[in-house]
């Protein structure tokens, strides 16, 4: 009956989803990984960080839902769907998740881009924030296995790649 009610409830579906078995379900993103991991532990779903080789660098690509071989594997911008009876599946939708790869980076961007890089918080999140006018120095790397980073030229450590903007070259 629970579920019943949780279907109910806006805002816990996406893609349209019109899914009669579905109790809920959510795109997975880098920034939204741990919490989802912590959804699924939290309904006694065994899952684990799913790792690809990506530009010879090993990184987290999604996650592995279930015990194998039953198991399945969403990558970053599909859909996990939680079934009635407690299934998960995986709709192989991609939504953009806004995050680029260290790997998509490298492609795009050599050492020695201009950018402007905020080591601390962006300016929509602090108008007052520190902003480096700067140029990258390394490429682009995964920190962690999981957080795409890059050096830049006077910062002495990482800073994310969702906080640096390569400058527009006009
Ligand atoms: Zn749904």
């Amino acid at each position: 009956m629970n579920e019943l009610k949780l279907s109910a409830i806006p805002g816990m579906h996406v893609d349209d989803c019109t899914d009669s078995s579905c109790v809920r379900c959510r795109v997975l993103t880098p920034a939204n990984l741990l919490e989802v991991d912590t959804w699924l532990d939290n309904a006694g779903v065994f899952t684990k960080q799913f790792y690809e080789n990506v530009a010879g660098e090993l990184v987290i690509t999604g996650l592995r839902i279930g015990e194998r071989p039953g198991h399945v594997v969403a990558k970053f911008g599909n859909t996990i769907v939680r079934h009635t009876g407690g299934r998960h599946s995986v709709r192989p939708t991609s939504h953009p998740t806004g995050e680029l790869s260290a790997a998509e980076w490298n492609e795009r961007y050599p050492i020695g881009t201009p950018v402007v890089a905020y080591p601390g918080f962006r300016p929509e999140d602090d108008p007052h924030c520190t902003r480096l006018v700067t140029k990258t120095r390394t490429k682009a790397s995964t920190y962690g296995g999981h957080t795409p980073v890059i050096w830049v030229e006077g910062h002495g450590a990482w800073i994310a790649l969702t906080h640096v903007d390569p400058t527009e070259v006009a």
